[in-house]
Formats: C-alpha cells, structure tokens, sequence
C-alpha cells in the first residue's frame, strides 16, 4: 500500500515536472492563467508567468454552483492589463516577501467601491518547482533499483541479508523469499 501511494506520488510529480517544464518553456512569450472557485465561492487562480508560478488566494465571491469549474485564460507576457493587475498585488505595502524568485504579497483588494476583498498571492519560481517536483520521484526508482540488485546479488529484497544457502524464508528478517520462473529460489550472483 506504501508502495503504491509512493508510486502513485511518483507519478504525479512527474506529470508536475513535465507541467512546469512546459509552462516554463511557454512564459517566455505567453502568460498562463487558470482560475476556479472554492465550494466556499471564493475565487482563486493560478498563472504561469515570466520567472515563475503565481498562486492568488481570495475571498472575491464567484458562484458556488460552478465550485471546482476551472477557466483558463492565455496572454501575451506584455499584456499591459496583466502587468498592472500583479503589480498592483506585489505594490507596498502588500509585499512582505521577495527572495530569489520567491514573493509573498496579501491585503486588501478594492475591485468596486462595494466588493471589497482580502486575497494573499504567492510566487514561486520555476527553478524551485522543477527541483520539488524532480527530487520527489527518486525514491521509488531508488527502491526498485535496490530491490533489482539485492534479487541479483542473492540477497533478501527486504533486509539485504545474504540468502543464497536459504530456502523459504530470510533468516535475518523472515520475509518470504520468492521464486522466480527457473525454480531457483534467488538467481545467484554472477561472478
Ligand atoms: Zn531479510
């Protein structure tokens, strides 16, 4: 089960990688946008955009009904409207963070003179993510590339012991040892 959920991770930041490859790529002219609503209904939005990803958080009231519907949008990275909005969300006093690549911004977003609304907007860089995203999948390679040389070099696939003069089960670790389609109970190494 550990495996699997380990696997299944795996998987899942190799397509992340793949994404933020791809959206890297593409931000050096196109600016990437995806915005959904909370079953709260509350917007909150993604972009992909020179440098890196862009997470905006708010309580800009959208519809509940359509929770979940993601909309995405595309421009240009000179659009000057995009260039104003997110300026206007990292412009002081609302930054309190910028580091590397990294920015944190949040206060008070003032859309009509009636729909006032709190949002936090967060940067991440490209580098970062591809570093996340590409570190996470090693393990379970790192796994099975153990478990491919313990089976070749007659060793127990669970604990490493030596059982290459053992029948049915480790005797470090007791794990069953399996056989394999020539009837040997562990290939024997090569010399
Ligand atoms: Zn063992």
């Amino acid at each position: 089960m550990a495996r699997r959920i380990s696997l299944l991770l795996s998987l899942l930041s190799t397509v992340l990688l793949l994404a933020t490859l791809t959206f890297w790529y593409r931000s050096r002219h196109h600016v990437d946008i995806a915005t959904f609503c909370t079953p709260a209904g509350y917007y909150q939005g993604l972009a992909a955009q020179h440098g890196g990803v862009l997470l905006f958080f708010s309580t800009i009231p959208g519809g509940k009904e359509s929770a979940w519907e993601i909309h995405g949008a595309s421009t240009t990275t000179d659009d000057p409207q995009f260039i104003d909005f997110r300026d206007s969300l990292f412009a002081p006093p609302a930054e309190r963070f910028s580091h590397l690549g990294f920015r944190l911004a949040g206060g008070i977003l003032t859309l009509t003179p009636l729909l006032i609304s709190r949002y936090t907007v967060l940067a991440l860089p490209y580098w970062f993510l591809v570093i996340v995203f590409g570190i996470l999948p090693l393990g379970p390679f790192r796994a099975a590339w153990q478990r491919r040389k313990r089976r070749r070099g007659g060793l127990c696939i669970a604990c490493g012991y030596d059982i290459r003069a053992s029948t049915e089960k480790c005797p470090e670790c007791g794990a069953v040892i399996p056989f394999y389609a020539d009837n040997t109970v562990t290939p024997v190494a090569k010399a």
